[in-house]
C-alpha cells in the first residue's frame, strides 16, 4: 500500500527516472514552473541510489530504460523501507496498452501516458497528490 503525498500545493521534491532528454526537459520545465524541485536519474541504478539519498516526495518513472526496465525499478524501490510509501507514477507509452496494467502490478501508484501533454500534465500529477484520491490507487 502506497500512501498519497499530503498537502498538494506545497513545493515537492520529485525524482524523475528518464533516459530521454526531451521528456526530462519538458517535465522539468512544467514542474519547475510550479515551484517543484526535480532531480533526474538516467537509469535504474542511478534512480534507486538517488531515491535512497534524497527521499523524494514523488517518483516519476519512465518504463523503457536501459539495463533495468521501469517495472523492475518499481519493485526495487518498494523494497526500501524508507521509500515504501513514496508514490511512483509510471510514464507509459500510449501505444503500449499493456504497460499500464504491468506498471500497476509492479506497484506503481498510477500512470501518465506519453506523449506528455504540457496542458494537462500538472493536473495528472495532482490527482496523485490529493488526499481525496487515497484508497483509489495502490
Ligand atoms: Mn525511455
Amino acid at each position: 500500500m502506497i500512501a498519497m503525498v499530503e498537502g498538494a500545493g506545497k513545493s515537492l521534491r520529485i525524482l524523475y527516472i528518464e533516459d530521454n532528454d526531451q521528456n526530462y526537459y519538458l517535465v522539468h520545465f512544467i514542474l519547475g514552473a510550479k515551484g517543484h524541485e526535480v532531480r533526474r536519474a538516467r537509469d535504474g541504478m542511478e534512480g534507486i541510489s538517488l531515491a535512497t539519498a534524497v527521499k523524494p516526495d514523488l517518483i516519476l518513472l519512465d518504463i523503457q530504460l536501459p539495463v533495468m526496465d521501469g517495472y523492475a525499478i518499481a519493485r526495487e524501490l518498494q523494497k526500501k523501507p524508507e521509500l515504501a510509501k513514496t508514490p511512483i507514477i509510471a510514464l507509459t507509452s500510449y501505444a503500449m496498452a499493456g504497460d499500464r496494467e504491468k506498471a500497476l502490478a509492479a506497484g506503481c501508484t498510477g500512470y501518465i501516458e506519453k506523449p506528455i501533454n504540457p496542458k494537462t500534465f500538472m493536473l495528472q500529477i495532482e490527482q496523485y497528490l490529493q488526499p481525496s484520491t487515497q484508497g483509489e490507487n495502490k
